[in-house]
Order: structure tokens, then C-alpha cells, then sequence
């Protein structure tokens, strides 16, 4: 395929060395990972326990803090909806509970958190600036201490922008709250340190990070004393939080791709940074009309969000044959709606549908990154034009 990719937001690759690692394990090393009576069993649960340490050591936690699952959405799901329906079991009435989020979460998050409040739960969905960040003065003046959980995400899916962690982890805990965060786009960049940022629980997934689709983990820090009410029930696995069998190849390429994200992040975000650095000052030097969407920094090294005046990000994307590109959130490409994200900026429908997500590979290369430009610089004015002013 002689394709373009930059899409990198909703998925990447798996790395060769990952896919190495995986595959002893759908044959000739096939164990359950449960079966303790033999050695198959052994094998397999050896791997999983050598995987569970690299998926720990990827966000500064402790081996027996992690908790495979299917990915980031299920793990949002086991946090969000598991925190609060611990309380709920134990008692606690619907109205006395309080999750704080922001606007501009993924779906994996609000979707949670709309349910929640469908039984009664109390949910603030805090408003953005127009530079994606959020005010931590206008959050320490929405969370109480009634509030039970605060759900930010590190790096946003669509604008790139990085949240303030240990602000934001400073005021969830001066209200006595939790605070859970969605770190699934920022892992394979960002030295993430659960202990040192203060974060109670985060939610990773593998195939953001070069590795297989379908396994992540939700990382519960035991010191922090959470109660979890499991969302999948039957057999005990994952210390009673999460039932099912576990996915013994995926979590081994998890293991392997989060061993290898810790290796090379440092580098790979200085040269991805620079390449996506090169592509918004060619754009900016030779379209008019052009805008970057959420903050220059902080924020995550693969991201580009544009806004082109006078074109549809639709329209680009149907021009830009033998690119992959997306304009936000693959959950919600089918959608003709305009990203809630961008919409939180401030912007309008019009404004909001003339942007587009550039997601870049850890493999990109300068040679990518000037056709992706030289494109572009040659597409948008001829958009421009044959969409011409009415007369
Ligand atoms: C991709 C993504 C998810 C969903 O992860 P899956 O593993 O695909 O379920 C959740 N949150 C963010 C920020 C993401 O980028």
C-alpha cells in the first residue's frame, strides 16, 4: 500500500518485535493462563505476570496495580462505572454521589458518565478554554467534597492538548475524590508516573501504542484504596475485577509494546515533534486562512489539528486519495456531526467541520511529512476556488 498514513490517533501498527513476541503464544505455547496444573498454565501465566511488569513500569505503578482488559473502553467503563456502583453496593444513594469530568473527554468517558446520571448520579461536564485546557481554578470550583471521581484525560484524541495532571490530581484529592484518568493517547510519548502525578487510576490500551487491538489495561493504584464493583462477572480473573480468560497473546504484545513505548518515547517524541512541527510551518507559510486548533503546547508530539477556511474537512479528505486522514474521533466519523471537541473550543459548526486530525506514525519520515505538505498547499486553494464565492 503506498498510502499516507496519519491517522495515528485511532490506531497504529503493531511493531514487527511485538507481533514476534505474540506469536509463540496462539500456537505451541497456547496455555490458559489460569490452569495452574500443568505447564501450559505455567507458561502462559509467566507471561502474562512479565507483561502486567511492563505495562506497570509503563505508567510508574506496581505489578499487581494492573488489570488486563479488552482496552481503553472497557477500562473506562470498569472505572467509572465501577467506582460508583462500589459506593451505590455499599449503600450510598445516587444523588450523594458526584463524578467531574470535562467536556471534551472521549465517548469511552461521557458515554459512562451519561449513564450514571441516568440513574441519578450527579455529573459536571467541565467547559474547556478555547485552548483546550481546562481553568484549574474553574475545576477546584466544581469539585466539592461530595465529589466522588474526577475523569480527566492526559493527551486529547482530536486536539493533542495535555491536561494538567497534577493540578488537577491535587484538587480531586484536596476534595477528597478520586482521580481517574483516560492516558490512552499519552503513554507512547509521555513518561506517565501514576505515583508521582498522583493519579488513582488510568486507563491504557495497546493498539495506540504499536501494539494488537483489543487488549488494554485499567492500572488501580492499591495504595490509593479504591473500591471497584466488577462489570464482568464469572470466573475470578484479575483478582476478581475483570472475569474472562485472559488474551494471553495480546496482553504479551501489550507487554512488549509498552517495554518498547519506555525505550524510545523520549526519542520518538523529539523526532515525531519536529516532523509535525515542519508540516504546521509549511502549512502555515503557504495557506492563508489556516488555524491550529487547541494549544501549541503543552501537547502530544503526533498531533496536528487544522482548520482551513473555506474548505470542509470532508471535502479535504475525499481530495486527499491515498491518504489516511480523519477529521476527529473514528467513533464518531460516521457521524455527521460536528466534533464535540472542537465545538468545546468555542468554535462554530462551520468552523469545527473545516478541521482535520493529523495523527503521525512513529515511523514517519521527512519525505511523508513534505508530500502530506506539498498535497495540501496544492488541494486547499483549488478547494478554495471551485467552491468560489456566490454571485
Ligand atoms: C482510542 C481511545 C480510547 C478507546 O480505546 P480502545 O482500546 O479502542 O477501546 C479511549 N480513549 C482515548 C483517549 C482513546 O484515544
Amino acid at each position: 500500500m503506498s498510502r499516507l498514513y496519519f491517522d495515528a490517533h485511532a490506531t497504529t501498527p503493531c511493531d514487527p518485535q511485538v507481533v514476534a513476541a505474540m506469536l509463540p503464544f496462539f500456537t505451541e505455547r497456547f496455555g490458559n493462563a489460569a490452569s495452574l496444573q500443568h505447564p501450559y498454565g505455567w507458561e502462559a501465566q509467566e507471561a502474562v505476570e512479565q507483561a502486567r511488569q511492563r505495562v506497570a513500569g509503563l505508567v510508574g505503578a506496581k505489578l499487581r496495580d494492573v488489570v488486563f482488559t479488552s482496552g481503553a473502553t472497557e477500562a473506562n467503563n470498569l472505572a467509572i462505572r465501577g467506582v460508583i456502583e462500589a459506593q451505590l453496593d455499599s449503600g450510598r444513594a445516587p444523588a450523594d454521589l458526584h463524578v467531574v469530568t470535562l467536556i471534551t473527554e472521549h465517548p469511552a468517558v461521557l458515554d459512562p458518565c451519561a449513564r450514571l446520571e441516568h440513574v441519578g448520579v450527579s455529573v459536571t461536564r467541565v467547559p474547556v478554554q478555547p485552548d483546550g485546557l481546562v481553568d484549574p481554578e474553574r475545576l477546584r470550583t466544581l469539585v466539592t467534597p461530595g465529589t466522588t471521581l474526577v475523569s480527566v484525560m492526559a493527551g486529547n484524541n482530536e486536539i493533542g492538548v495535555l491536561q494538567p495532571l497534577a493540578a488537577i490530581a491535587a484538587i480531586a484529592h484536596g476534595a477528597g475524590a478520586w482521580f481517574h484518568c483516560d492516558a490512552s493517547q499519552a503513554t507512547g510519548y509521555l513518561a506517565i508516573d501514576m505515583a508521582a502525578q498522583d493519579i488513582d487510576l488510568l486507563s491504557c490500551t495497546a493498539h495506540k501504542i504499536y501494539g494488537p487491538k483489543g487488549v488494554g489495561a485499567l492500572v488501580v493504584r492499591r495504595s490509593s484504596k479504591v473500591t471497584l464493583a466488577a462489570q464482568h462477572l464469572g470466573g475470578g480473573h484479575e483478582r476478581g475485577l475483570r472475569s474472562g480468560t485472559l488474551n494471553v497473546p495480546g496482553i504479551v504484545g501489550f507487554g512488549e509494546a509498552a517495554r518498547l513505548a519506555v525505550a524510545r518515547r523520549a526519542d520518538d517524541g523529539a523526532r515525531v515533534g519536529a516532523l509535525r512541527d515542519r508540516l504546521w510551518a509549511r502549512l502555515r507559510a503557504s495557506l492563508p486562512g489556516v488555524h491550529l486548533r487547541g494549544a501549541a503546547t503543552p501537547r502530544l508530539p503526533h498531533n496536528l489539528n487544522v482548520g482551513f477556511d473555506g474548505v470542509t474537512g470532508r471535502d479535504l479528505i475525499l481530495a486527499l486519495t491515498d491518504v489516511a486522514v480523519s477529521p476527529g474521533a473514528a467513533c464518531a466519523s460516521t457521524s455527521a456531526d460536528a466534533s464535540h471537541v472542537l465545538l468545546a473550543l468555542g468554535l462554530d459548526e462551520a468552523a469545527a467541520k473545516s478541521s482535520l486530525r493529523f495523527g503521525l506514525l512513529r515511523t514517519v519520515t521527512e519525505a511523508d511529512v513534505e508530500s502530506l505538505a506539498d498535497r495540501l498547499i496544492e488541494l486547499v486553494p483549488s478547494l478554495r476556488a471551485s467552491r468560489g464565492p456566490k454571485r
